[in-house]
Order: structure tokens, then C-alpha cells, then sequence
């Protein structure tokens, strides 16, 4: 029994192949066999590819592009999908376990499908040595599966320190008020040398661009220190912190959740500490 697999250069495809075996001999579809990246064609041609060789089931790595295109396939062949499992046991149903809600919580379902498509969460699963498998030929895509492409990549205008890289982070939430309140957080960042970090309701407002999000719809970052000023701590904000070594939050809310939950707390008005905070780090220097 085969079971298809799309593979992502430089993505965790080597873990995604591991948990494949468990269902099958692997065949591959490269990920980029289709450039620019078009997600429908990668559909089609993972759904005439599944098709010819009567796969059993499809995997892809759970990465932004890998349950794009599994999406689609879903939605095409209209079948059910499984996505960032982080363990899958063949059978009927199929029994997964998946992350759910940026990592927080562990869902156990049954998957009731004649072909099982099924994404595997990033680092989750040790990959074994087993070889790469064949590649399966691709059809040329046809013209209205390009409707959607990338059409172009734009770098982030900020020139500073990369937020997935930064070894300190300085963070603002809805407390610091407005774009402008930003001047005292990147005062701060730029006297730590660290990178500037927001909360989705200051992206929401437009405050900072996406780029900036912290969580489990923006980045997931693993700084040595976090230093959260005027963010409650939602679940979906602290989804993005759990690799970060310490936490500092300043909020004037004791109980809120991430003053709870953080390493050191300092209570009161961010726009009277922050500035504090760097008139003291000047003083030292
Ligand atoms: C599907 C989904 C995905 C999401 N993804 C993300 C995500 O990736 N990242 C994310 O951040 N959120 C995300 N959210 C939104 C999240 O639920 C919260 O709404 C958001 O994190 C709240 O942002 P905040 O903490 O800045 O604002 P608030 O919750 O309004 O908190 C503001 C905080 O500032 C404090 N404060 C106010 N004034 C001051 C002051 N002068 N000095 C000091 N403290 C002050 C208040 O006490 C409060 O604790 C998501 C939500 C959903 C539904």
C-alpha cells in the first residue's frame, strides 16, 4: 500500500515521512516542483498523483504551506483533514492526536475517511534515518490553478533585530495606547539592542505591521528575556512565548494573566516605568 507525501525543502519533511510509514511505502511530491508556489496546483497534482497510485492516505508537514495545500486537496476531493498531528495510529477510523490552539491543548479524534489526509506539527515527531522516497511525476499545472501564486516576496521594512532571532524582546499590548505611544518601546529595544514585539490588538489597530504579532496567529518566539509592557496574557499572546527563558511584564493590572505568569512583575503605568527603566540604563552606560 502507498501513501503520498509532499515535501517541503528545508521543512520538517523527514518527520512527516516518518509518521507516513507507519501507513504505507512512501511516494513524494516536492513542494516546490510548482514555482512559484502555487497551492491549487499543488492540489490538483496531489489529487491526480493520489489518485494514480491508489494512495491509502497523504501527508504533508503542518507548515503554513503544507495545510494550505492540504486545504485545498480536502476541500477538492471532499474528504476530511487532520491537521498538526502529532501522532497517527492506521486503522478505520484512524485515531490522531492533535495540537490545537497554538500548542496549549491536546485533542485525541477519529478520523473516519477512505483516504486519510493527514499535516504533522513541526518538530514534534523524531525522525527516523529511513531513505527518501521516489518522486512521483507532476502534470503541468493548468492556467486557472495559478490563479493563486506568490507573485512576490517583500522583506519586512524594519532593518533591526528579527523577532523569531532576537535574544531580547521589548513588547507592547493595547496599554500602550496608541502608534505614536510606540516611541518608548523602541527606545527601550534599541538601548537593549533587542527587537520590538506586539500583541494582535495592537496589530488589529494598526499600531504595528503583522510582522510584528507575537502568538499563535503571529510569531512564536524563544528569547532569553520578554519584556511584555500592557498586554493581559491572553492564551492565543502566550502561545507565542513558550520558548522564552524569562518573562517580564509591567502592567497595571496585578492579576492579569501574564503578570501571573511571568518571572518578574513590575505594577504600574508602562508610560511612566518604561521611560524609567531606560533613563536608568543610560545612567549606567
Ligand atoms: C483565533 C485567535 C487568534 C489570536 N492570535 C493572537 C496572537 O497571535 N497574538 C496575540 O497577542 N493575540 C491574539 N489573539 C487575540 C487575543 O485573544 C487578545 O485579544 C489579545 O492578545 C489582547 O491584546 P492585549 O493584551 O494587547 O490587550 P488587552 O487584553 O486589552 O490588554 C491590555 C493590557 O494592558 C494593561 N494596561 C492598560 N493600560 C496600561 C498602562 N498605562 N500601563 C500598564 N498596563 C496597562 C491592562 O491592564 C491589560 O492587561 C487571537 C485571538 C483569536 C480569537
Amino acid at each position: 500500500m502507498s501513501v503520498l507525501v509532499l515535501m517541503e525543502d528545508g521543512g520538517p519533511s523527514r518527520q512527516t515521512l516518518t509518521l507516513a510509514r507507519k501507513f504505507g511505502e512512501p511516494r513524494s511530491v516536492r513542494i516546490d516542483a510548482i514555482l512559484p508556489f502555487a497551492p491549487d496546483a499543488l492540489a490538483t497534482a496531489l489529487a491526480q498523483a493520489a489518485d494514480e497510485l491508489d494512495a491509502s492516505a497523504v501527508f504533508a508537514a503542518g507548515t503554513e504551506r503544507g495545510n494550505e495545500v492540504m486545504a485545498r486537496l480536502a476541500a477538492r476531493m471532499d474528504l476530511p483533514f487532520a491537521a498538526n498531528c502529532i501522532a497517527a495510529a492506521p486503522g478505520d477510523p484512524v485515531e490522531v492526536t492533535r495540537l490545537r490552539w497554538g500548542g496549549s491543548l491536546l485533542e485525541e479524534a477519529r478520523l473516519h475517511s477512505p483516504r486519510p489526509l493527514i499535516t504533522v506539527a513541526p518538530h514534534t515527531v523524531a525522525a527516523d534515518d529511513g531513505s527518501v522516497p521516489p518522486e512521483v511525476d507532476l502534470h503541468h499545472p493548468h492556467d486557472r490553478d495559478l490563479t493563486v501564486r506568490v507573485s512576490d516576496h517583500v522583506e519586512p521594512s524594519s532593518a533591526g533585530v528579527s523577532l523569531a532571532a532576537a535574544k531580547v524582546i521589548v513588547s507592547g499590548g493595547r496599554g500602550v495606547g496608541s502608534k505614536e505611544g510606540f516611541a518608548i518601546i523602541e527606545e527601550l529595544a534599541a538601548l537593549l539592542g533587542a527587537a520590538v514585539g506586539c500583541s494582535r490588538a495592537v496589530t488589529s489597530a494598526g499600531w504595528r505591521p503583522h510582522t510584528d504579532q507575537v502568538g499563535q496567529t503571529g510569531t512564536k518566539v524563544a528569547p532569553e528575556v520578554y519584556i511584555a509592557c500592557g498586554i493581559s496574557g491572553a492564551t492565543q499572546h502566550m502561545a507565542g512565548l513558550k520558548g522564552a527563558k524569562r518573562i517580564v511584564a509591567i502592567n497595571s493590572d496585578p492579576q492579569a494573566p501574564l503578570m501571573l505568569n511571568a518571572d518578574y512583575t513590575v505594577t504600574g503605568d508602562l508610560k511612566e516605568i518604561v521611560p524609567a527603566i531606560s533613563a536608568e540604563i543610560r545612567k549606567r552606560r
